[in-house]
């Protein structure tokens, strides 16, 4: 237990995220509890992990496979860990993800949809999604278009083994924390449509905000905040 002493840089950084977070909910005249953060530990060691989950963290989120399931393997003692999926989404790597997570935050097709609702065991709970939508309509980005939405939620909520819960975006980075609310703006003003038209649905969760723009994200309704950098510390370049 040194590891998670007080005064380590991770305590220290964990709380300045916590802090941050409760004062944007605090800003936008929400409830403390609207928004939870989730632990982006892409690229850091189990050790860190295990650190964090000492000083109170459950929510894990992991982009590659492989390296998420070693540290799962490490991790297998904590109680109440939750990992969530955040990355790109290949087909063959749906089976690991179906097996091994809680939560996926990139499904933006139906295909790797059908493949998660097929994999995933049926000793376990529905896999719990949101749909990756392409808000600043950037070519090169992943994630459906707004246009796509419906018809691809529809097809999720016909899954018995995957629930929709949400939607999720990283939009292009911007400065000033006005530009930053605009796409986020647009990703609640969706969530909002697909509950009128689905309103049986569980569509509780806006997973959007990072560590620059967390607070413009909650300003605009984020339940869940995806946190790397200002938690962990600068990554290493992408492998
Ligand atoms: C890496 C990553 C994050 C965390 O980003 P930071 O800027 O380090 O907070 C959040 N969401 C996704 C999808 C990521 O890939």
């Amino acid at each position: 237990m040194t590891a998670s002493s007080a005064h380590s840089p991770l305590a220290e950084s964990l709380a300045a995220v916590r802090t941050r977070l409760a004062e944007a909910l605090n800003d936008a005249g929400r409830p403390a509890t609207e928004a939870r953060l989730l632990a982006v530990s892409k690229t850091k060691p189990a050790a860190l992990v295990r650190e964090a989950w000492h000083l109170g963290q459950r929510e894990f989120g992991e982009n590659y496979v492989q390296e998420a399931l070693e540290k799962q393997a490490a991790l297998a003692d904590l109680d109440g860990i939750v990992w969530h999926f955040i990355g790109p989404l290949q087909s063959n790597k749906t089976r690991d993800i179906a097996e091994h997570f809680a939560w996926v935050h990139s499904v933006d097709r139906e295909k790797i949809a059908r493949r998660l609702n097929d994999q995933r065991p049926e000793g376990l709970p529905p896999l719990e999604i949101c749909l990756q939508v392409n808000i600043s309509d950037e070519a090169t980005k992943s994630g459906a278009s707004l246009a796509e939405l419906p018809a691809l939620a529809e097809a999720v909520l016909s899954m018995p083994r995957l629930r929709l819960r949400g939607l999720m975006a990283i939009p292009a980075p911007a400065e000033d924390r006005e530009a930053q609310r605009k796409p986020f703006a647009r990703l609640r003003e969706a969530l909002e449509a697909l509950r009128e038209r689905f309103p049986e649905a569980p569509l509780d969760t806006l997973s959007m905000g990072m560590t620059g723009d967390l607070e413009a994200a909650v300003r605009e309704g984020a339940t869940l905040v995806r946190v790397g950098t200002a938690i962990f510390g600068e990554r290493e370049p992408p492998r």
